[in-house]
């Protein structure tokens, strides 16, 4: 029995439960941050976990009785959710635990309810294999979403086949073949070789289902910061990029074209330095920048003052401001430009975007918003459907399930 408790009809907030016999797994247990935004604010914050969960941010109790697993697709918010909600012992899956133990170093000591994202002692806490059948019957397969790692879940129930998709897209940044190198074979690649595999019934996310957001591919992203890049070199003054701190996919474009057109690159931010890191053989040699990257590493460092044009800085949202209000930065200034990645639209941050797009305009910083979408977009369907080929659709992760549902039939029907 698949039961959607929650994520139905809202971008985010995903509970999947599945009860099979006596195995109950769980996929995602995300924030409502849509209900979130409502009660709470600067001045309103969470009293603590029963208020968050009387008011419907994070599940309720009753929700994981019998659990056996808890399968987290990826580490936004709206999927990972408050570990610290699970309220028996389980066994929890995550895509990453050394970024686990960095959000839970970075919050564990905050007042805020972000220190609430670890989990208890209880809990039993693994690192998903990707493409291998685990003790539940489940592969995790690798897709491309603005979190790495990100992951769909193939179920094999005895009443069928289910096919949970998290947050994906078609098209990433990294093309096909480097996926494979660097990721491994991905949910369509899958499935595409393994047509033996009958989803019954796939439970798909639908973020741009609806909505009438341009659809910018990660191409055409990248064409967008070459031609910006091309037009700054003249200028001699570095090119300042935001990246969101799980955009591992994102940050490796930068790299790319970094190298393919000559600039050098820095990194003022921890998080950031910590991303990159998860890149085997980097195609450039990246800087630590000493204030920004306080954490030991047997890199060299070097300090603002040393960055000259013909740059490219990569830090994140949270630092880009500390960054141009730092002195030792300010002088060498000339004429810089920011490329701000524009976040997920369910990602907390979003609430401080347009608050950097003011402190930019202030320091004279001319910025581009560049939003490549980490979900596929409508037309993207059609493929999507003709590989997986399903029994029935339920939508998840969208503001119009009616409409994904028959987007999906009309396609289905036409291949
Ligand atoms: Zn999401
Ligand atoms: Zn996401």
């Amino acid at each position: 029995m698949i039961e959607i408790l929650s994520g139905e009809n809202s971008i985010g907030g995903n509970f999947v439960r599945i009860r099979d016999g006596d195995k109950t797994l769980v996929f995602d247990q995300g924030i409502r941050f849509d209900i979130m935004s409502r009660y709470y604010s600067m001045q309103v914050t969470p009293q603590g976990i029963a208020e968050l969960r009387r008011l419907g941010v994070i599940p309720k109790q009753e929700w994981y009785m019998d659990a056996s697993g808890i399968y987290i697709s990826h580490m936004h918010l709206d999927h990972l959710g408050l570990l610290h909600n699970i309220p028996s012992e389980t066994r929890v899956y995550l895509p990453s635990l050394s970024v686990y133990e960095d959000m839970k170093e970075r919050w564990e000591n905050s007042s805020s309810w972000l220190q609430l994202v670890a989990g208890r002692y209880f809990l039993e806490i693994r690192e998903i294999k990707p493409l291998e059948e685990d003790e539940n019957g489940v592969i995790p397969l690798p897709v491309s979403h603005s979190a790495y790692p990100a992951y769909a879940f193939l179920y094999f129930g005895r009443e069928g086949t289910i096919l949970y998709t998290g947050d994906f897209r078609v098209d990433g940044f990294l093309g096909e073949e480097r996926f494979l190198e660097l990721i491994g074979e991905d949910l369509l690649t899958y499935l595409g070789e393994n047509p033996d595999v009958r989803v019954d019934t796939l439970i798909i996310e639908g973020t741009n289902v609806g909505s009438n957001r341009t659809p910018i591919s990660p191409d055409d992203v990248a064409n967008m910061i070459r031609r910006i890049a091309i037009s700054q070199k003249s200028s001699q003054a570095p090119m300042l990029f935001t990246l969101h701190g799980l955009d591992f996919e994102y940050a490796y474009l930068i790299l790319e074209i970094a190298k393919e057109l000559g600039f050098d690159c820095y990194v003022a931010s921890a998080q950031i330095a910590k991303l990159l890191e998860r890149i085997p053989e980097p195609p450039v040699e990246i800087n630590l920048v000493e204030d920004f990257v306080r954490y030991p590493t047997m890199r060299e460092k070097v300090s603002l003052e040393e960055i000259g044009g013909n740059s490219f800085i990569l830090t994140s949202h949270r630092e880009i401001v500390d960054l141009l209000r730092d002195p030792s930065f300010r002088p060498a200034m000339r004429s810089p430009v920011a490329v701000l990645s524009e976040p997920e639209p369910e990602v907390e941050e979003a609430l401080e975007y347009d608050v950097i797009a003011n402190w930019l305009s202030a320091m004279g910083v001319q910025h581009y918003r560049m939003r490549a979408s980490g979900h596929y977009y409508p037309y993207q369907l059609t493929r999507i459907m003709s590989v997986v080929r399903p029994k029935d659709v339920k939508p998840i992760h969208t503001k119009s399930p009616d409409l994904l549902k028959r987007l999906a039939s009309l396609s289905y029907g036409s291949t």
